[in-house]
């Protein structure tokens, strides 16, 4: 599980992995209005939404659990955002081991799993998030997230995370979200997917 512990009671922006910006998927521009500008923003909210909420010093995870209306919109969207940008990387673009198994036990195939996980991201209507999580069993589910909701909020590990907001893909692929979907599969780094069982 990937939790954000804050240091003296703030959270602190995180920074964006130094491959990220060549990997050419999403654009230098879109990267830095993503994570500069719409990551930013919800730090700071997040920021200063907690002082007096009763829940600071807390993990992300569980301001998000106890949390409603701005503190949990903005905490939900750091933790998303954090796991969104750092699984991303230069190497182990498929997956191995572990993690591979699970996927072939649940999904059939790793083609299989892709499949259905560009469906359900695709298919989302409005801003939200596609994950692949595992639950309390140790089976691996994808599930469709409207806004800024997480699944630990049902009780799941969250592992693996499309942002299909459409600030995440529209300077570079406009209405095309399906083919931002289906590209991003060439940036994941499944060991980070991995560590996060
Ligand atoms: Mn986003």
């Amino acid at each position: 599980m990937r939790d954000i512990l804050p240091v003296n009671g703030v959270f602190e922006m995180m920074q964006l992995p130094a491959e990220m910006e060549h990997v050419g998927v999403v654009s230098a521009m879109t990267l830095s209005f993503h994570h500069g500008k719409h990551l930013k923003a919800y730090v700071d909210n997040l920021n200063k939404l907690l002082p007096g909420s009763g829940l600071e010093n807390l993990p992300i995870s569980e301001v998000i659990k106890r949390s409603t209306g701005g503190l949990f919109n903005n905490a939900g969207q750091v933790l998303n955002h954090v796991m969104y940008f750092e699984q991303f990387g230069s190497k182990n673009h498929e997956p191995q081991g572990k993690i591979k198994e699970m996927i072939e036990r649940d999904f059939q195939s790793v083609e299989n799993f892709k499949k259905e996980f560009e469906q359900k991201g695709a298919t989302l209507f409005g801003s939200g998030w596609v994950w692949l999580s595992a639950n309390a069993d140790g089976h691996l589910v994808i599930t469709q997230e409207v806004n800024a909701n997480n699944p630990v909020v049902n009780g799941l590990v969250p592992l693996l995370t499309f942002d299909v907001w459409e600030h995440a893909y529209y300077l570079d692929y406009q209405n095309r979200r399906a083919d931002y979907l289906s590209a991003l599969w060439q940036i994941v780094d499944w060991q980070v997917v991995e560590s996060r069982l």
